[in-house]
Formats: structure tokens, C-alpha cells, sequence
């Protein structure tokens, strides 16, 4: 195997049927994006119903940030505000 090569396995049934309630959760529900604090890439997609904190390392700068997905919003000019 090549050293960046992914191993992609099957998903067990109960998995499967957990990630299909979860997408029959989030039918109908708006998604935003939470942007990082140092490069403002879209890092996370949240959607209506999502509370807590949520850590995540941004695909374009590397950095890992913990974000509070219910008190993060998105501002009127679409850019991402930071409540506290
Ligand atoms: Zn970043």
C-alpha cells in the first residue's frame, strides 16, 4: 500500500442506518458554515438543530479550533460573528 493511500471499508448496518437517520434529521434544515478564526475558510457545516462545541482542523491552514455551534451565527453580511 502507498503511504497516502486511504483504506475505505465497508460500513457495518447499524452505522449505515444511524447515518441515514441522520439524514433524514437534517431534511429541510438550512446549513451554514462556520468559518475559520485565522484563514476565514469555510471549516464546518452546521445545520439548525446543532448545539455544542464541535472541534475541527481547517483543511486549508491546519490550525484546530473548537467552535460553539449554537453560539456561533453567521452575520448579515454573511461573514462569520463571534458572539463572545
Ligand atoms: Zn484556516
Amino acid at each position: 500500500m502507498r503511504k497516502n493511500e486511504v483504506k475505505v471499508r465497508e460500513i457495518p448496518e447499524d452505522l449505515s442506518a444511524k447515518l441515514d437517520e441522520a439524514l433524514e434529521a437534517i431534511r429541510g434544515q438550512k446549513k451554514r458554515f462556520i468559518k475559520c478564526p485565522f484563514c476565514q475558510r469555510n471549516t464546518i457545516a452546521v445545520f439548525d438543530d446543532a448545539r455544542g462545541h464541535v472541534e475541527a482542523k481547517c483543511p486549508r491552514c491546519g490550525r484546530i479550533s473548537v467552535f460553539d455551534t449554537f453560539r456561533m451565527h453567521r452575520s448579515v453580511n454573511k461573514t462569520v460573528r463571534f458572539t463572545y
